[in-house]
């Protein structure tokens, strides 16, 4: 697969990269994964919400994104609670400022959107349903759970990732996707190579529309 050597537009490469790292491929049609907490669900101030009220505390920003670390409570408690509540907490959430509208995009420009979620399988209703009620086109929706995406982002021959967590991005990046990093309070700090953060869904269709622009030329 060839790489542009120009930087992407809109989005920022970590100024400690060489500018061919972190780009979108050279294709005009691109098979793109795309996570869906805190992507395409604004999945976060919901959860903060309900996990202040259950544990009684009132944490405003989420700088780490495991959330049992920032609550200080195992990683069980917080599951079950997740796995109780599931409905409420995979319901609640609205789209992500400019999700809709941006995905609408890629797919009208003949990119393929394949979503590519650390939720499980069990939660695979519950997710559909979120996508007809919000108008969010799907066709694929893959369920890691708690196994790895990456062997999904290979099985599926994905060729860009959108993400937010930092751990997998790097993986995916690792394994040679590039992928681009929707901002968030909790991924901030140093960007592995093949990673590129945007600041909004304008900026990520952006960034790809700009290289087909760029190779009608
Ligand atoms: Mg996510």
């Amino acid at each position: 697969m060839a790489y542009q050597k120009v930087p992407l537009s809109g989005c920022i490469s970590a100024s400690s990269q060489p500018p061919a790292q972190g780009l979108v491929p050279d294709k005009i049609s691109l098979r793109i994964g795309v996570d869906i907490d805190g992507v395409v669900s604004d999945s976060y101030p919901v959860w903060l919400q309900e996990l202040n009220r259950h544990y009684g505390k009132n944490i405003t920003v989420l700088e780490d994104y495991e959330m049992h670390l920032v609550f200080d409570v195992p990683w069980d408690d917080m599951n079950d609670f997740f796995v109780r509540n599931v409905e409420q907490l995979f319901t609640l959430p609205k789209p992500m400022k400019g999700a809709k509208e941006g995905i609408e995009k890629l797919i009208q420009l003949g990119h393929e959107i394949i979503y590519i979620t650390a939720r499980s399988p069990e939660e695979e209703e519950v997710t559909l349903r979120w996508f007809r009620k919000h108008q969010i086109p799907y066709t694929n929706v893959l369920f890691s759970g708690l196994k790895s995406k990456v062997d999904l982002v290979k099985q599926w021959k994905i060729e860009l990732f959108v993400e937010d967590y930092l751990v997998n991005a790097k993986l995916i990046a690792e394994s040679g996707v590039p992928v681009l990093l929707l901002d968030a309070t909790y991924n901030k700090g140093d960007l592995a190579p093949g990673i590129t953060r945007c600041k909004s869904w304008l900026e990520i269709v952006n960034s790809i529309d700009f290289q087909k622009d760029k190779l009608k030329k």
